[in-house]
């Protein structure tokens, strides 16, 4: 299709008060230009490749070109920041643009709104590589998230610090949802809640759980799936060492999905407290705390709905996210380790609790350890592990146990590294790798860009020229900490 038949639905002005929106046009960048286009969701939308390398899509993305059907509009919402409530936040530098066959798109960096705050509605261009790429990785990985269509560039001076001076950038993002938490927070304070949120789950429901529409208890259904989706959407995140960094309720999806991508990190070389932002001082978000902390989240979503729903049931419902997201994370754990985990009494749950600790104290790269382990060509020999390891005896002790899990295995040794090879990448975007391509898109070379998002999208291939970033990260590169500014 041709950008001009690309036809949006705004149903969200027409789902909720005008009170919880803003309809506005963007402030465009000076001297936009393409950086970068993901073929993939181009499929997803039916727009022909052609269309994005033009200059028109170019004045899509920065706001000055508006499409058929759009009618673009940011949202208000309130949210729990490092456990402190604020009021009022919003899309304060998101503008939304309405959907097309149900993927919301929405353009991050195009300016200011009601919603800015202190900010200056802007996105400098290193954060914006980092959504772009990432939200594309997760995908390929089979994590819940929003993904990216686009990103545009800009000669337009952006300023973080008093001698910081970086250019603006605008990723086109591409949601089932941008309702957070934080949207419920904020209606659930209106002066009448009842109606406000009985709007705000009816929009929800009808556009990320549709089968509940008919159902009387249906804001109490929708939330025990979000505890379902949100459990199972952690327990991928800690499988492959993915850490958000900023899970405030405002960043927390009510489809269950990753969003808002800031200070992430995959984890380079395995610690369960890693902390990946540099402002979390405290490690409120630190990588183990990652599930209490959507707990958490939950209960303040489940304290919103209590205009709506029962409050006892959801708190009732809420008892169980430990135990899903327990279930979900050995799942998988037991999966990339090639394992079958109706074998064992415990799901492998003290053999998984030991290799945590070996991972930990012999000092291997986290994701390139089940990278290594589905490649043994031989079931006795794994010394391409150990060789990895820079303290290899507490992994050589956890090997000979993981051995004697193995014999209890029925497939043969190719049949497991088959499988385990469908969820073992050999390619995992970590930032370290993600600041050499800002560094090279800061001189105006957006080669890198390409070839990760192709890498990121693409990760269980072989990518010949990027063989280097397969391997452990360099030990000088490894667990880099970002702060939130962006
Ligand atoms: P975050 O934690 O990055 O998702 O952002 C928290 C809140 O601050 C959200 O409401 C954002 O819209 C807002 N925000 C972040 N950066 C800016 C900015 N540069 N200008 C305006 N608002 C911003
Ligand atoms: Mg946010
Ligand atoms: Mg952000």
């Amino acid at each position: 299709m041709k950008l001009d038949e690309l036809e949006f639905q705004t149903k969200y002005l027409d789902s909720v008060d005008k009170k919880f929106y803003q309809l506005l046009d963007a402030t465009a960048l000076d001297d936009a230009f393409l950086i970068s286009y993901n073929k993939k969701l181009c499929d997803e939308i039916e727009l022909d490749y052609k269309e994005c390398e033009t200059k028109d899509f170019v004045d899509f993305i920065n706001g000055k070109k508006v499409l058929k059907g759009s009618i673009p509009y940011s949202m208000v919402y309130a949210g729990h920041q490092f456990g402190q409530f604020v009021p009022k936040l919003g899309d304060g530098r998101a503008i939304n643009l309405g959907s097309i066959k149900s993927w919301h798109l929405q353009t991050k960096g195009s300016g200011l709104t009601n919603y800015s705050r202190q900010g200056d509605g802007r996105a400098v261009l290193r954060s914006s590589i980092r959504e772009y790429i990432i939200s594309e990785a997760m995908y390929a990985l089979n994590i819940p998230t929003t993904r990216a269509l686009a990103i545009i560039g800009s000669d337009h001076d952006v300023y973080r610090g008093p001698f910081e001076i970086e250019k603006g950038a605008v990723v086109l993002r591409a949601s089932s949802s941008w309702i957070r938490i934080g949207t419920f927070e904020f209606f659930a304070r209106s002066e009448d809640p009842k109606k406000n949120l009985t709007s705000l789950a009816d929009f929800v429901i009808s556009e990320n759980y549709k089968h509940l529409e008919n159902d009387k208890n249906k804001y109490e259904k929708f939330f025990y799936e979000l505890v379902d989706k949100t459990a199972l959407l952690i327990a991928k995140w800690q499988v492959y060492g993915f850490m958000h960094g900023v899970m405030n309720t405002d960043n927390m999806s009510v489809d269950g999905i990753s969003i808002d991508y800031g200070p992430f990190s995959f984890m380079d070389y395995f610690e369960k407290h890693y902390i990946c932002n540099h402002t979390d001082v405290e490690g409120r978000y630190s990588y183990n705390n990652q599930p209490y902390i959507a707990k958490w989240n939950l209960f303040v979503l489940a304290d919103s709905l209590s205009f709506i729903a029962d409050f006892e049931n959801l708190q009732k419902y809420l008892k169980n996210f430990f135990s899903l997201h327990e279930e979900a994370y050995l799942e998988l754990m037991n999966e990339r380790l090639g394992l079958d985990i109706n074998l064992s009494g415990d799901r492998n749950l003290d053999l998984i609790i030991r290799l945590l600790k070996a991972l930990e104290e012999s000092k291997i790269d986290y994701n390139f350890f089940f990278y290594l382990l589905s490649k043994i060509e031989n079931p006795d020999d794994f010394a391409s592990v150990l060789d990895n390891c820079i303290y290899p005896e507490h992994m050589k002790k956890w090997i000979e146990d993981y051995k004697r899990v193995l014999l209890l295995d029925p497939r043969t040794h190719n049949q497991r590294c088959e499988e385990m090879s469908r969820v073992n990448p050999k390619y995992i975007i970590k930032n370290y790798i993600l600041e050499e391509a800002i560094k090279d898109a800061q001189n105006d070379d957006f080669k890198l860009v390409n070839d990760l998002l192709n890498i990121a999208q693409n990760p269980f291939s072989e990518h010949k020229e990027f063989e280097r970033y397969s391997k452990a990260t360099p030990l000088k590169y490894a667990n880099i900490k970002l702060s939130c500014s962006s």
